[in-house]
């Protein structure tokens, strides 16, 4: 397949030959996993058929970073697999339109029959008042319009076939599209959930690194949440996570992806965001929680604030997401060390 696909860029048989040799080497030369995955993503950033891969396959070069599978997948995803993805919703939209056209053929036979019964049996009756020798031919027309009548009830049962496909098509495709999503979405919150979260970070690094713009992370916990639990319960615990995540989502720009980290511990990744307005955001969201008088639902008896801390760091082009987000979580226990409810920049 690769053969065919790249055998149109006008690659010749020789040149093709050689690429593949050298991404091969580059595999090794890399100690990454000569899995397809791999080896695609390296012939795309060797053939130079792939600018923006190659530009960040050049920082990760230059920076000497060993590139690991996480890596490798995200690289994948992020810059590959869309045209195949692309490839593949027009596929399905493509089945879509096969199945119209497909209907409007039906429509047009069945509407031709209809006239043509409608002709043979006007024949057939103009047949039988004539001469009485003209008895067998109209038994024969006769006939004929009973089998296009036939025709038209067996296009009609086609036609509704047809159309319950193209329901089940789209049926499925919607199953499909909301599965994937409720994959990635956590069930209490309705945020993303941590699987997104590491999807994401991955792609916005990687774009970080194309365009040059700065990238930054919060990572975010609620402060003695042990004792909030032990104190209220847990079901009133799992409305503070949820409102956290709602504050979270409202504090942030559409472009920002906040999610659910794990159990009481959420992060935010903030694309094009520097340092010191990465901070104001956390801060932001940290303040709008302080400030706010929880009351019980029911008996509105006061329950006073829920606090948070937050660790922020802004991505080093190059450093494996791994670290980028471990230097986050440092400076979340430093925050936690001054005495909670505050942000902290790691260094
Ligand atoms: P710190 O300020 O140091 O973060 O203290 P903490 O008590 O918040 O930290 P710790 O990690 O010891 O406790 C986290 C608690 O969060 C423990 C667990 O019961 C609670 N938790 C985790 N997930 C959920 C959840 O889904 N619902 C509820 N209600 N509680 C949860
Ligand atoms: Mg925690
Ligand atoms: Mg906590």
């Amino acid at each position: 397949m690769l053969q065919e696909s790249y055998s149109c860029m006008n690659f010749s048989d020789t040149e093709l030959a050689s690429l593949v040799e050298q991404s091969l080497t580059k595999l090794r030369e890399l100690n990454v996993p000569a899995i397809p995955m791999n080896y695609h993503v390296l012939f795309e950033h060797i053939a130079c058929v792939n600018t923006a891969l190659s530009n960040v396959m050049r920082v990760y070069l230059d920076s000497k970073h060993h590139l690991d599978q996480d890596t490798m997948r995200s690289l994948f995803d992020t810059y590959i697999a869309p045209t195949f993805r692309d490839h593949n919703v027009m596929s399905a939209a493509d089945l879509d339109k096969v199945i119209s056209q497909t209907m409007g053929i039906i429509d047009m036979g069945r509407n031709s029959a209809t006239e043509l019964a409608g002709e043979v049996s006007e024949v057939a009756s103009s047949l039988g008042s004539a001469a009485s020798g003209a008895a067998n031919i109209s038994g024969a027309v006769s006939r004929l319009a009973a089998a296009a009548r036939d025709a038209i009830a067996r296009a009609q049962v086609a036609e509704q076939e047809l159309a319950a496909n193209r329901d089940e098509t789209r049926k499925i495709r919607e199953r499909f599209e909301a599965a994937s999503r409720a994959a990635l979405t956590d069930g209490l919150t309705n945020i993303a959930n941590r699987k997104h979260f590491d999807q994401k970070i991955r792609q916005l690094a990687a774009q970080a690194m194309e365009t040059g713009d700065p990238l930054a992370i919060a990572m975010i916990d609620i402060d003695h949440f042990k004792k909030f639990n032990d104190t209220h319960g847990h079901q009133l615990g799992d409305s503070v996570i949820k409102l956290v995540a709602r504050k979270l989502a409202t504090e942030c720009r559409p472009t920002d992806f906040p999610a659910r980290y794990g159990g009481e511990e959420f992060a935010l990744a903030m694309p094009k965001t520097r340092e010191d307005a990465a901070f104001s955001v956390a801060d932001r969201v940290r303040q709008s929680l302080a400030g706010k008088t929880l009351k019980k639902r029911g008996t509105g008896e006061p329950i006073g604030a829920v606090t948070i801390s937050s660790g922020v760091s802004v991505y080093e082009f190059g450093e494996p997401i791994d670290r980028f987000i471990e230097r986050a979580d440092k400076a979340l226990y430093q925050a936690k060390q001054a005495g909670r409810n505050c942000v902290k920049l790691a260094n």
